[in-house]
């Protein structure tokens, strides 16, 4: 088939790179003209496990092509992903649909013949209506159908997220492009994913309430942990506990930092935004947005605990910036409140991260990233492990750190606290 994918960040580049391996003509597009450039010469714009060597051979095999020129890439194609972004409005909840709306009105100065359109990206539920709407006022509805296939892949995870979703979800009530999309995902059917055909508008809904249901699991966890804390048990004997129960289940029951990246944040705030707009109050998911939002200035009064209230001129080492790990995205990671925070009240702060220095924190005083895990935990007072990469799963803290009585505070739970009591290291977790 021949794909037109608009926008080439985490999802349409990861998309559009797994289509062309499963043998379609796939052009990806984006209006960023450095990223495509740099693509064209296996320059990747993202860190995603895998990503570099699956765009490079489907590159060279000629099926995956960059491009700027929309007009000329849908021109070429039969089904066009809408892979922008929608992030959050500026001072509302609301999603800003700008990006979709505007692809929108560009699709409908370039289509010639059907085409089958799509949003991948999370949209409201009626925003496919709206699509709808902008395409018919100059074209004939003949001309193209407008469907809901929204996606579920997880950054770090991404390739095989896609390549073995749980469920492919495609809203329409249009038999022709029902059986087109079926057709397209059939090497994924064919390997266990269920394939469900809903209304656009559930299709769109079935996203949104997803996120939330797992931020909620997130934030519930969270919340357990804190009465943990105060009880001596270990969380994570309450999330084994709970997730054998099967209509429970284990996943995103671990309790850690407030929930962060791109998805979840935007997300929540924009489903109870679509709802009120509906007169629909979601106040489980407001006191979710508002348990999480808390929840950063809850382990940053821990920070102060753990250091007895003096900050000030103490060296704290974060291992890990973004909002978990296998990913270099930054967006809504509790890192950007966090360290800023302590740094106004006179920290010292290193960073390491895997994925390298962060252009959000360029403009900080008194907060150097450091190339390697050793630089940055050397002398250091604090060290906070903020992401679960696995690269900081096996420190030797005390060869490294070499000074007496550091400390060292897991957000993740990635060590065991026995242990680290029997090597003598002042150790925090979370609910334990
Ligand atoms: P992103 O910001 O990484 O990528 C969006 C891309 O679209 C950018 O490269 C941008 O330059 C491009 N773009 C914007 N306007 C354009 C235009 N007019 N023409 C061509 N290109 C244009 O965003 P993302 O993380 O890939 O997310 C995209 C959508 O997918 C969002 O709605 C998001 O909620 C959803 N989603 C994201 C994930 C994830 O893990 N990141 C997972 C599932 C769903």
């Amino acid at each position: 088939m021949k794909i037109c994918m608009i926008g080439t960040g985490y999802v349409g580049l990861v998309s559009g790179v797994c289509f062309s391996d499963l043998g379609n003509d796939v052009i990806c597009v984006d209006n960023d003209i450095i990223k495509i450039n740099n693509l064209k010469k296996g320059i990747i714009p993202i860190y995603e496990p895998g990503l570099e060597e699956l765009v490079i051979k489907n590159y060279k095999n000629g099926r995956l092509k960059f491009s700027q020129n929309l007009k000329e890439s849908i021109n070429k194609s039969d089904i066009i992903f809408i892979c922008v972004g929608t992030p959050t409005k500026k001072n509302s909840n609301a999603a800003d649909l700008s990006q979709i709306f505007n692809v929108a009105r560009k699709i409908r100065s370039s289509i010639n013949k059907y085409k089958i359109i799509i949003t991948k990206s999370t949209v409201p539920v009626t925003t496919g209506d709206k699509i709808e709407k902008i395409l018919s006022l100059k074209k004939s509805k003949k001309l193209f159908s407008v469907v809901s296939n929204p996606e579920f892949l997880r950054e770090g995870e991404a390739i095989r997220d896609f390549s073995y979703p749980d469920r492919v979800v495609i809203g329409t009530n249009d038999k022709k492009s029902n059986k087109v999309l079926k057709n397209l995902y059939s090497p994924l059917i064919s390997k266990g994913a269920k394939y469900i055909n809903t209304s656009r508008r559930a299709a769109e809904l079935i996203k949104y309430a997803s996120n939330a249901f797992l931020a909620t699991k997130i934030t519930f966890i969270n919340e357990i942990a804190n009465l943990c804390e105060k009880t001596n048990v270990n969380v994570e004997d309450i999330s084994i506990g709970m997730g054998l129960d099967k209509r429970i289940g284990g996943r995103f029951l671990r309790a850690g930092p407030a929930y962060g990246g791109s998805c979840f944040p935007k997300d929540t705030r924009a489903i109870t935004n679509t709802a009120d707009r509906f007169k629909i109050n979601l106040s489980l998911i407001k006191s979710v947005i508002k348990s999480n939002q808390n929840r950063t200035l809850l382990l940053l009064s821990r920070v102060s605990e753990i250091l007895k209230g003096k900050i000030k001129n103490k060296k704290i080492t974060f291992l890990g910036v973004t909002f978990k790990a296998n990913t270099d995205d930054m967006r809504d990671s509790s890192s950007l409140t966090m360290i800023p925070s302590l740094l106004k009240k006179g920290a010292k702060i290193r960073y390491y991260d895997p994925t390298g220095e962060k252009k959000e924190f360029n403009r900080l005083n008194n907060l150097t990233f450091s190339n390697n895990i050793k630089a940055a935990l050397i002398n250091a007072d604090l060290v906070i492990i903020h992401t679960e990469w696995n690269d900081f799963k096996s420190i030797n803290f005390k060869k490294i750190v070499n000074k007496k009585n550091f400390i060292i505070y897991d957000m993740r739970n990635i060590y065991s606290a026995s242990k680290m009591k029997k090597d003598r290291i002042k150790y925090f977790g979370v609910g334990r």
